[in-house]
């Protein structure tokens, strides 16, 4: 078992608050800035420290879903993202409309 299905594992069937990255979390992470790393382990141990423990869980559905309907990979909607004043993304004003 991988690394990230072992946190998901964690996360879903025992409830143990743990940050299983996959590709959006990774990307959402990098973009933002809110975690940025060179690999999943970086960003993993990064939005381990900075996550409050009780919204670890919650956290990890939000940016998966954040990724994949709001920040997607090729075409992201910065124009209609919540956190676009927060976001670090150099390119975002490339994808206002
Ligand atoms: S502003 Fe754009 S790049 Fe930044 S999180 Fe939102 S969708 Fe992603």
């Amino acid at each position: 078992m991988g690394r990230k299905t072992a946190n998901v594992v964690l996360n879903t069937a025992f409830g143990q608050p743990a940050m299983a990255v996959d590709t959006h979390i990774f990307r959402v992470s990098n973009r933002t800035g809110i975690a940025p790393g060179k690999n999943v382990l970086e960003v993993e141990k990064r939005l381990m420290r900075l996550v409050p423990r009780e919204f670890l869980l919650d956290a990890h559905h939000w940016l998966i879903l954040h990724g994949r309907y709001t920040c997607t990979a090729r075409k992201p909607k910065c124009g209609a993202c919540i956190i676009e004043d927060l976001c670090e993304f150099k390119q975002k004003r490339d994808y206002m409309d």
